[in-house]
């Protein structure tokens, strides 16, 4: 039986209804750009996060930039930030012609090391952007800690984590801002590209409003140079409609997770996700390590090949630590300086973790897996 990592038409089947009349009235409406669609999702949005404001943007990449760009963030300044992570985390710091600098990961899980957050501020920071990777929300504390002392930003990468929390607290709701995405494998996708800032920060989120219709206050006179960074009316319809499920979602992520953790523990070169005590994870994905310990070098490549055969969905986020990228090459990083992160690369291994998952599906994804690493 193939299982695919992924299966957005079985939760399509759920809530059709909803969502095409939903959409039928943006239609009905002719009301595409802003208007109350984008109003009511960013309000519902901003409450399910804990936060005051919220500001649609036309993607998780662009409500980075935005909320960058909104704090002033530019050339000469450093922004703080891990290099296990998807790429637009680091593409935007450096599109705002500010300099990401990489600190290595605590290899646990998978997230930003607090420690060494601490020890990378110099003159020229400016912020930190961690980023609450596959649903498990960041160090906060020591972060938010480092932070103020400093006087820095903290903007959170909250892509892969609304609803998620950390000592009760809401993903995104902790920082100076948090930044969501609606790329529809994220747990609340819409139907093509979407995000959301949060803040609680009332200046910050005007100027994230002026910033995202190309600077402009009032329209047509420009005070700053910003971008099209606007959440569409079709996408915010249906990101409303979505939202209403995705508490049921996220719990059904947390149940299949708790079952692989279940069919794998014990094994010496598997390695299940590590959520700290406080933390409440949401499981975009559900990822482990496969060591060498036991199975000799290349274990987690010779699992992908036997995944690959049996037509079993699974991906490696990230391939290359984005200080590795080439793109990135000027900034001087070596291979070898930052190596958690590079060992992550090395290791890890998504698995399907989908709300819509049956037993009977997890059963085969797990045993392949099983039987690839040797039982
Ligand atoms: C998905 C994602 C983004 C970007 O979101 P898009 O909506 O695809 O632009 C940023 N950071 C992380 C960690 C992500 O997973």
């Amino acid at each position: 039986m193939a299982v695919p990592l992924l299966d957005l038409v079985a939760q399509y089947d759920e809530i059709r209804e909803a969502v095409r009349a939903a959409v039928d009235e943006v239609l009905e409406t002719q009301r595409c750009i802003g208007g109350p669609k984008v109003v009511e999702c960013e309000k519902a949005v901003a409450a399910y996060s804990d936060c005051k404001y919220g500001i649609g943007a036309s993607s998780g990449t662009d409500a980075i930039l935005n909320a960058l760009m909104s704090l002033g963030i530019g050339a000469g300044d450093e922004v703080i930030t891990t290099p296990f992570s998807f790429f637009a985390t680091a593409g935007c710091i450096v599109r705002t012609g500010a300099r990401p600098v990489f600190v290595d990961i605590d290899p646990k899980t998978f997230n930003i090391d607090p420690l060494r957050v601490k020890g990378a501020v110099t003159d020229r920071t400016k912020a930190v952007l961690p980023v609450h990777l596959f649903g498990q929300v960041a160090d906060m504390d020591p972060i938010m800690e480092a932070a103020r002392a400093r006087g820095l930003a903290v903007v959170e990468d909250a892509a892969q984590a609304i609803g998620a929390t950390y000592k009760g607290r809401k993903a995104g709701s902790i920082g100076t801002a948090g930044c969501f995405s609606f790329f529809p494998s994220k747990n609340l996708g819409a139907v093509g590209d979407g995000g959301m800032i949060v803040t609680n920060d009332a200046t910050l989120a005007e100027q994230c409003t002026v910033i995202r219709n190309h600077g402009a206050k009032p329209k047509y006179y420009h005070r700053y140079v910003g971008g099209n960074f606007r959440l569409d009316a079709i996408q915010a319809a249906v990101i409303t409609v979505k939202l209403r499920y995705l508490e049921q979602w996220h719990e059904a992520r947390r149940a299949n997770a708790a079952r692989y953790d279940e069919r794998f523990a014990a094994r010496e070169t598997i390695v299940t996700p590590h959520v700290r005590q406080h933390n409440r994870m949401i499981y975009n994905q559900y990822v482990i390590r496969i060591t060498d310990s036991g199975g000799g070098a290349g274990m987690r490549d010779r699992v992908v090949q036997h995944l690959k055969e049996k037509k079993i969905g699974h991906a490696i986020y990230y391939p290359v630590p984005l200080h590795l990228q080439e793109c990135f090459a000027d900034l001087g990083y070596q291979e070898g300086g930052l190596p958690e992160s590079e060992a992550a690369s090395r290791e890890v291994l998504a698995l399907p973790i989908y709300p819509e998952l049956s037993q009977a599906q997890q059963d085969e994804v797990a045993d392949a897996v099983l039987e690839a690493v040797g039982v």
